[in-house]
């Protein structure tokens, strides 16, 4: 090469002699010449520069470095950011903690992810790094995939994780860390439950998304006392009883009951229940200790008012005492003297008599009602409509129709905001009744915290007003992680407002479509889990939602997800998907069970259908349900036995739940309490998540015919069903304690 090079340079063109006099040069500012042979001068890589002649390599810009073995030619690279969307999956004693992928690598591929464990008391600030027997798998540091378990953690005691992203030039940027934290407390060790097998059992993933408190970076910190939760010896107490129940009264005697705290964090080993008479002042007072949920309390006085509160003890100390609840025993005119015996015999047996006429007339009037409603379009929302049994001590949802004035209801459930206390920055969204805008509330000796505020435009009337009210009222009687809650109203200034937390991430069809593709399985499942999670508690208050829909859940930037917009009739008016049915009225089509289509049967298990709907919108990334079908279509494909047929990628245990929750007789669909407790599970067990629903590419509007004899001659189907009949179908629900084979093959012989 060099003698044909040497003989032609006696004869050399003059593209020839031009390209040896740019070899000859010295490279200017912004070149460089590694080597000092025969080679051109080369442009810096990106994020490097040189401003001297004949530089031999270019100089990193600020915050961006080469590693020692990056060649010069390799642009300058800088460290990754923080991992991001961190979920924590707790078992017992241990959790699989989940991210994604740092937004910003750096410019380089070789990310890695070190995990840092810390044992925390009251705070970030006094935490320890974790000692002992805790152990990571597959390791702690230098992890190449996003996902780690932590096992052997103790139990009832609070952790933050710290995940850290890292590149190969991290070592040699400043000192500021790129990490994610995330914040747990265990449950009860797996040993503890077996000792104590006669008690409740706290299911172990049941307050998984209250429990789990994320720090992404820039997000504020809250520790689990501000939850509520004491902590005692770095062991999480009880949260307080919030809600009692007055069962009966009499003049010496009150049976109360009430519910477990939200947060047991343990089993809990008793009740104490302190009471004493309200004029007393709590000089002298009562204490009494219950196993149970209820209590009466005994040789009281008549017509004397008592108050009383109740907390909670497990092996880690009581926890925080109930606010004083307020309670009276009935007025002494009851008492019979022997002399007037016989008149109060007459009387007594006379009020049975009405009593039992009046049973008698309501069973008529009802029946005869009960004929005339079916015939009505209209079913109200009533409180025991969704086919549950409540026990006695569950708190009731109540609808606020059935005040007279429905603005002593949202006095009732919603507390009044000064209007002074809020502050509005910027519009988020678009409401029925005005805008959406974010803003801060700061209560006096509270601390500043970022809500959502929903105004009700000028020229309201006085219909438009209540309607808009009774939102409030309705969500002011929920109290759960899973539901969006009420911070309180403004009614006495104008605008009206309505306060409720903000969720950073807005509504979940949205979030999902701007992140396709951008989630690990488990993290989606752990999203289901939170909306299956507030359903239950809705379904068990015996609110009936009749509008759930990825639209009308909100994510905040945790990732939580909670159901929102609840209403009464408007709820249904003001959704645009909502269509108007043959019978009247608005319903939102798609996402609507075939018998509230028909006629009007809103309860749970519609609710449950829906939950279906919203789970298939999950796992495609917020496609459209039945795509661009016609609402007719719709409801003709449906009742035909039809159904939606696996999102890309969907593992077949979740597409199983799908086809659940898309029983066409109501009675068979899932509860809310089996749909998390299968969820939770999953969880637990995410090898069962491994095996899709169908692993061809994602199926073209082409619905799944449930009453087909052999429903594997669906081409979509195809590698789904063939992997769930034989036997990785056992293998994939096993561990899930569902048995979705016998419903699959139910399914065909239909
Ligand atoms: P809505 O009237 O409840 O359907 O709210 C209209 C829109 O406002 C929603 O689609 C959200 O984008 C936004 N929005 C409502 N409530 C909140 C909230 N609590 N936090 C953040 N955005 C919200």
């Amino acid at each position: 090469m060099r003698c044909e090079y040497a003989w032609r340079g006696s004869v050399r063109s003059p593209a020839v002699k031009e390209r040896q006099a740019a070899i000859d040069q010295a490279c200017r500012p912004g070149f460089y010449k590694a080597s000092s042979g025969n080679v051109k001068c080369s442009k810096c890589p990106p994020h490097s520069y040189t401003h001297q002649e004949g530089a031999v390599h270019c100089a990193c810009e600020k915050n961006y470095f080469r590693a020692e073995e990056d060649p010069v030619s390799m642009a300058c690279s800088r460290p990754p950011s923080a991992p991001r969307n961190v979920i924590s999956a707790i078992n017992e004693t241990s959790v699989i903690l989940d991210w994604t992928w740092p937004a910003d690598s750096g410019g380089r591929k070789d990310v890695i992810f070190n995990v840092v464990c810390k044992r925390c008391w009251l705070g970030p600030r006094q935490c320890e790094p974790c000692r002992g027997a805790v152990r990571f798998l597959p390791r702690a540091t230098g992890l190449a995939n996003t996902t780690v378990t932590v096992v052997d953690l103790l139990a009832h005691t609070n952790y933050t994780f710290e995940i850290e992203a890292q590149n190969g030039v991290s070592a040699q940027a400043p000192t500021v860390r790129q990490y994610a934290a995330v914040t747990i407390t265990t449950n009860q060790a797996v040993q503890a439950v077996s000792e104590t097998k006669t008690r409740k059992i706290v299911t172990p993933l049941s307050t998984l998304a209250l429990r789990q408190i994320i720090q992404l970076p820039l997000l504020s910190y809250k520790t689990q006392a501000e939850q509520g939760d004491g902590c005692v010896n770095g062991q999480s107490t009880p949260s307080a009883v919030t809600v009692i129940r007055k069962d009966r009264t009499s003049r010496n005697s009150i049976s109360l009951s009430w519910m477990e705290p939200e947060r047991p964090n343990g089993i809990i080993l008793d009740y104490e229940v302190k009471y004493y008479e309200k004029q007393e002042q709590e000089t002298s007072y009562t204490i009494l200790r219950s196993k149970g949920t209820n209590v009466t309390l005994n040789g009281l006085k008549p017509d004397t008012t008592y108050l009383l509160q109740i907390r909670a003890r497990t092996a880690a100390g009581y926890g925080g005492s109930s606010r004083k609840f307020e309670f009276e025993t009935s007025p002494d005119s009851f008492s019979i003297s022997s002399e007037n015996s016989q008149v109060v015999l007459i009387a007594v047996s006379s009020a049975v008599a009405i009593i039992l006429l009046t049973v008698l007339l309501y069973i008529v009037i009802s029946r005869f009602c009960r004929y005339s409603k079916s015939k009505h379009p209209d079913e109200k929302r009533l409180p025991f409509g969704n086919g549950h049994l409540r026990l006695p001590g569950i708190k009731t949802y109540v609808d606020p129709h059935t005040y007279e004035d429905p603005s002593q209801a949202v006095h009732e459930f919603a507390k009044e905001l000064e209007a002074s206390c809020i502050a509005i920055d910027k519009v988020v969204g678009a409401g029925e009744f005005g805008e959406v805008c974010s803003g801060r509330l700061k209560l006096p000796s509270k601390k500043e915290i970022c809500v959502a505020i929903k105004t009700l435009k000028a020229g309201y009337t006085e219909k438009q007003r209540r309607d808009f009210l009774s939102e409030a009222s309705i969500m002011g009687q929920f109290d759960h992680p899973n539901i969006i809650r009420l911070e309180g109203v403004v009614t006495r200034s104008k605008p009206v407002m309505i306060v409720t937390e903000y969720m950073e991430n807005g509504s979940l069809d949205g979030f999902l479509r701007k992140h396709d593709a951008q989630f690990t399985v488990i993290q989606l499942v752990g999203m289901l889990r939170g909306i299956a999670s507030g359903m239950k508690y809705l379904s068990d208050m015996g609110y009936v939602h009749r509008d759930l829909a990825a639209r009308n859940i909100l994510v905040n930037s945790n990732l939580v997800c909670k159901v929102s917009d609840f209403g009464l009739s408007r709820v249904l008016e003001d959704d645009p998907e909502a269509a108007y049915t043959t019978r009247g009225g608005k319903i939102p089509i798609r996402w609507t069970a075939p018998e509230a289509i028909a006629y009007r049967k809103f309860t749970s298990a519609s609710d449950v259908w829906s939950y279906g709907i919203v789970l298939w919108e999950v796992m495609s990334y917020g496609e459209r349900p039945y795509w661009e079908m016609s609402n007719q279509d719709v409801i003709k494909a449906v009742d035909e036995g039809y159904r939606l047929p696996p999102p890309m990628e969907c593992p077949a245990t979740l597409y199983q739940l799908m086809l659940d929750c898309w029983q066409k007789d109501r009675n068979n669909r899932p509860k809310f309490e089996q749909i998390v407790s299968i969820l939770d599970k999953l969880i637990r067990n995410p090898s069962s998540l491994k095996i899709t629903a169908s692993t061809t590419s994602r199926p073209v509007n082409l619905l799944l015919d449930r009453t087909s004899t052999d429903i594997t001659s669906f081409h979509t189907m195809g590698d789904w069903l063939e992997s769930a009949r034989t036997l990785p179908c056992k293998d994939a629900f096993s561990g899930v304690g569902y048995s979705s084979c016998d419903t699959l093959a139910k399914t065909s012989a239909e």
